[in-house]
């Protein structure tokens, strides 16, 4: 197709199939002008021979072209991009010595690390993006250069910019480097970029501040990010910003503060959560959904403790396999002990307690288990990632020719959970050994592939929809996890199920055959429900605080408008109090708002705290024996038989269901 470079022409053929003729070195956007006026206005950049360029680059050979307006995809990339560089140039103009290291684009906006001594501040933000609009008011013109790498390595050493000069050096020997510059201001990068800053256009704003480190490796210099979001027209900028707003709103730690979830302390340690009543409240909820399930399913439960002795681990293989997400042994009468980071290997030893036939196999254990994990102090957030942990575990000890079924049932509770949930947003990811890795796994290809055989024939099966992720497979045999989309759009491992091909040998677990003699067992890793920790983190923001009726901390408040009703409000409390619930862990949880306070006040308060129900009584409700019932969302439901409200909280609390208002 190329050309000859001694060729006075290139062809340029179009996206439709018609060609053009050019003198070689033409630009993008001599051809935009070429086909009509318009274009050459709206173009911001090109696709030659499917990659993409600048505008002003000289094409210098046979080529297929595109031309990229605002209204094609490609261009929020470059939009991206292109305002990374403005921020850097921003930062440098108001904070001279700041060193650039990497800017790139990203999901929903972009990113610059700087190195700078001082920390940048919140109140920077505004004057960096003022800076910002201002360099692309200037329209500065962009052009690109081509250096031997050596010059730009000791051209930016010179600059005073050791992270770009060491970036450079990075890049193989002898290579050329391209230099991007606009105004001035130039980087190394690879493009492409638009021909001037006023392209950007100014949908766009800065975010956020966070740490980061140098090539994202904690033992590197500390540097400081700055995030910030552009799009192709305020539009678009506005509808993310809202999405922001809705994400900030429904934050699980802002929301388990204002409602009284849970908590921190610096004396306990970072990542390790205190329950408080409210919070208990959900996790003994979901408990007993577990149980109920469970029960059904045929799981028994154990308790077991969080300890074990080193010995424990190196059986499991926990160690050496996942040292590095355990904490340091305790010494207990000279000999080391580990906080366990799986309930895996105390269950095994249940298992293994006792002899078990063909005819009693598969056996359940379950048990909500509290494990103790190493995670990074800067990857700890909130609940949902957290150094101590209660899991919904169980393991599932069955007969090869069980294996499949067995997984079936396991994916067919996590739909019934997710169901009553309300959660849609989800599938499921096979996750496959590094083939190349196997250094990291237990390497028995036989019964990788028997495990995965027999994995991959329940998926299909199960007619579940998933997918594949090479290199997230556990030591020990496949995994399937579930991805889960909070509503806030972060998609996270909600929960893992596991084939264990490798406890039978390690831990030799065996039932005995109708021949009378003893056979492997497959082992099932499963935690539908996750953690405790994670999985109400979800669910904090999944419903944005306001949870269904079976879950909620409080789920009425007895309002009385005056003293004088005073003692009917006392009955209607103890009457929701007393009311029999045939399923939910104890009763309805029910209080009294008496303080001295206006009534729009105890409203106001009930709302803010998403307790479902508030029953107003005066002196009239009070001799009619009824309620007058306000949901949390505002709405009035009118007054009542109070008979009437026990048995529809009752029937909600019951059937986990909340009744359509
Ligand atoms: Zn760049
Ligand atoms: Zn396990």
């Amino acid at each position: 197709m190329s050309a000859p470079l001694s060729a006075p022409n290139v062809t340029i053929t179009l996206p439709d199939g018609k060609t053009m003729t050019f003198a070689r070195g033409v630009t993008g956007a001599e051809i935009a002008a070429a086909i009509g006026p318009g274009l050459a206005k709206a173009a911001l950049a090109v696709e030659v021979d499917g990659q993409e360029w600048d505008i002003f680059r000289p094409i210098q050979a046979d080529a297929r072209l595109k031309i990229i307006t605002r209204k094609d995809a490609e261009a929020l990339e470059m939009i991206r991009h292109d305002t990374a560089h403005v921020l850097a140039m921003a930062v440098q103009a108001l904070f001279p010595g700041t060193q650039v290291t990497i800017g790139p684009a990203i999901d929903d906006g972009f990113y610059y690390d700087f190195a700078r001594n001082e920390p940048f501040t919140p109140e920077d933000l505004p004057k960096i993006e003022a800076k910002m609009r201002e360099i692309v008011k200037a329209d500065l013109p962009t052009h690109r250069e081509v250096w031997p790498r050596d010059k730009a390595i000791a051209h930016f050493r010179d600059m005073g910019e050791q992270y770009k000069a060491e970036l450079i050096g990075s890049i193989p020997e002898g290579e050329e480097v391209s230099i991007y510059f606009h105004g001035d201001w130039h980087d190394l990068c690879r493009g492409p970029h638009f021909a001037s800053t006023a392209k950007i256009g100014d949908a766009f704003k800065l975010t956020k501040i966070a740490g980061a480190y140098w090539r994202g490796d904690a033992k590197n210099a500390q540097l400081q990010r700055i995030y910030g979001t552009a799009w192709r027209d305020q539009k678009e900028l506005d509808a993310y910003l809202l999405k922001l707003e809705e994400q900030e709103k429904r934050d699980h730690r802002k929301i388990g503060r204002e409602l009284e979830l849970f908590t921190f302390s610096p004396d306990v340690g970072a990542g390790l959560p205190l329950w408080m009543p409210n919070g208990m409240v959900i996790r003994q909820e979901l408990e007993f959904l577990a149980l109920q399930e469970e029960r059904k399913e045929g799981y028994r439960r154990v308790a077991t403790p969080h300890i074990a002795k080193e010995a424990l681990y190196y059986r499991s293989r926990h160690l050496p396999y996942y040292n590095e997400g355990m904490y340091s042994p305790l010494d207990i009468d000279g000999e080391n002990y580990y906080l366990r980071p799986m309930n895996c290997p105390h269950h095994h030893l249940i298992f293994g307690a006792t002899r078990h036939s063909y005819r009693e196999m598969p056996i359940r254990i379950a048990e909500y288990g509290q494990d103790y994990r190493y995670e990074a102090s800067g990857g700890l957030s909130g609940l949902m990632r957290v150094r101590g942990f209660c899991m919904n575990d169980a393991h599932i000890y069955c007969r090869y020719d069980q294996a499949k079924d067995e997984f079936i049932r396991v994916l067919r509770l996590h739909a019934r959970y997710y169901d009553l949930l309300g959660i849609k947003e989800y599938y499921m990811r096979l996750s496959l050994p590094d083939m190349n890795k196997l250094d990291k796994y237990v390497d028995e290809p036989d019964k990788w592939v028997a495990a995965l055989e027999i994995i991959k024939a329940a998926m299909d099966e199960s007619g579940y929809r998933y997918v594949e992720g090479k290199g997230e497979a556990a030591f020990y045999g496949p995994k399937i996890d579930f991805m889960i989309k909070s509503a806030i759009g972060t998609e996270y491992t909600i929960s893992t199920n596991q084939l264990d091909f490798l406890a039978t040998q390690t831990f030799d677990l065996k039932y005995i055959g109708e021949d009378g003699a003893e056979h492997p067992v497959y082992v099932i890793h499963r935690a539908p429900l996750g953690t405790h920790e994670r999985f109400t983190a979800f669910l904090i923001e999944h419903f944005a605080g306001a949870f269904p009726v079976w879950l909620a901390p409080v789920q009425a408040r007895v309002i009385p408008i005056s003293d004088k009703a005073g003692n009917y409000a006392q009955k209607v409390l103890k009457t929701l109090f007393d009311a029999p619930v045939t399923n939910g862990t104890a009763g309805l949880r029910v209080d009294i708002d008496a303080a001295n306070e206006r009534m729009q006040k105890k409203i106001r308060d009930a709302q803010l705290q998403k307790i479902p129900y508030m029953l107003v009584v005066g002196e009239r409700e009070a001799a009619e024996g009824k309620v007058a019932v306000r949901l949390r969302s505002g709405k009035d439901l009118g007054t009542m038989p109070l008979e009437t409200f026990v048995a529809r909280i009752r029937q909600e609390a019951e059937t986990r269901q909340d009744v359509a208002d």
